[in-house]
């Protein structure tokens, strides 16, 4: 007789840009962005991730578009609570008993702001909810054993936050989060074409720009791209040509406080485990580390060796499911990552 999947365990990595889901075998099954659009007279939902998405600033005054998650933390309960009743019912289906869930929270939120996490996957239909630190999350999908009694570094690169850690021997050393990361780069590319141009541009347009022409360190060969906009006087449509000179001048604000950040948390970790650091260099992962010379700036600022991870947006989801393995009862391994909370219901 077939046997039947009755349940699976899921790890959700909660971005602030998107949800990432990852299940053991398939991997990555899920990565959407964390956006809610909502009718503003009724507060009713009408749709959810990529869909919502699709509508940020082509929509009537009616219609907003939310993300329920801020720096890394729960701002609001109930579009959160939707959002991942939704994300969790399309991976796993019609399954008769619901998910055991690894999630993971940014280092230093609030007792308050982990338990609103619990809650809300609780909502969504977990039947046990698992934290991790999200930085060691990064490190584990990044490859690097956080058990070994050496000092490694990561700086996760998200949407609204920056997560620095130092982690030996399955613990956090030293660490920072800080609130300048890909968000931040949007902002700035909007100030400086409003600025340079007088044209206005939204946050989709500045997102493209970015990832396209956008660098923290110059390119061999300067990069040209064209915006459209609106004109700010005379509120009519324009287009302009910009440079990726032009982008770096906008972008080096954010990336000297990201560095200053690394320097910070490398002047708190122990002599021995920055020595270590500089044997094996810093990790960098999530969406905003692929930057284009975000490395190369880093590497020159600190005198690290550092490295760019494979798929860096995937890196702390693939952690959260590495976990999984260590909070199975049938597994012999101890997971000792401290703090990784149990919430069982
Ligand atoms: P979060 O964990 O907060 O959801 P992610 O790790 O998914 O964030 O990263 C999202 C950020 O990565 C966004 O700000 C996005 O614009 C940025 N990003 C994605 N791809 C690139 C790229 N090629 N170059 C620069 N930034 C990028
Ligand atoms: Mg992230």
């Amino acid at each position: 007789m077939p046997s039947v999947d009755l349940s699976i365990d899921i790890g959700i990595d909660l971005g602030t840009s998107a949800v990432k889901i990852f299940t053991p075998g398939r991997g990555v099954v899920l990565f959407e962005p964390s956006v809610v659009s909502i009718d503003k007279d009724t507060d009713g939902i009408i749709s959810i991730g990529t869909k919502a998405y699709r509508m940020i600033g082509k929509t009537s005054d009616r219609i907003a578009a939310v993300y329920p998650l801020h720096g890394g933390v729960i701002s609001d309960c109930e579009l959160t609570e939707a959002l991942l009743t939704e994300f969790v019912k399309k991976v796993c289906g019609t399954r008769v008993i619901m998910p055991r869930v690894v999630a993971c929270v940014p280092n230093g939120v609030t007792e308050v702001e982990r338990r609103a996490v619990v809650e809300a996957l609780r909502a969504a239909g977990a039947r046990k909810v698992c934290l991790i630190d999200e930085v060691v999350a990064a490190a584990l999908g990044a490859g690097i054993d956080i058990s070994l009694p050496y000092g490694s570094m990561v700086c996760d690169i998200g949407g609204g936050t920056t997560d620095i850690g130092v982690i030996s021997l399955n613990g956090l050393s030293a660490s920072d989060s800080l609130k300048v990361a890909g968000n931040t780069f949007d902002e700035a590319i909007i100030k400086k074409i409003r600025k340079s141009y007088d044209l206005l541009i939204g946050p989709r347009t500045a997102e493209q720009i970015k990832k396209e022409i956008g660098c923290a360190f110059p390119r061999d060969r300067v990069m040209r791209g064209f915006v459209r906009g609106r004109d700010a006087r005379s509120g009519l449509p324009r287009q302009v040509e910009i440079t990726s000179d032009e982008i770096m001048d906008a972008l080096e604000e954010p990336c000297v406080y990201i560095c200053r950040a690394v320097q910070g948390v490398l002047e708190r970790t122990p002599p021995e485990l920055v020595s270590d650091l500089y044997e094996r260099g810093m990790m960098l992962t999530g969406g905003g580390a692929m930057l284009y010379g975000l490395d190369k700036l880093l590497s020159r600022k600190t005198r690290l060796n550092v490295l760019l991870a494979h798929d860096p947006q995937y890196c702390v989801v693939r952690g959260t499911g590495e976990a999984l393995d260590y909070i199975d009862p049938r597994s012999e391994v101890e997971f000792a990552v401290s703090p990784l909370e149990v919430y069982s219901f």
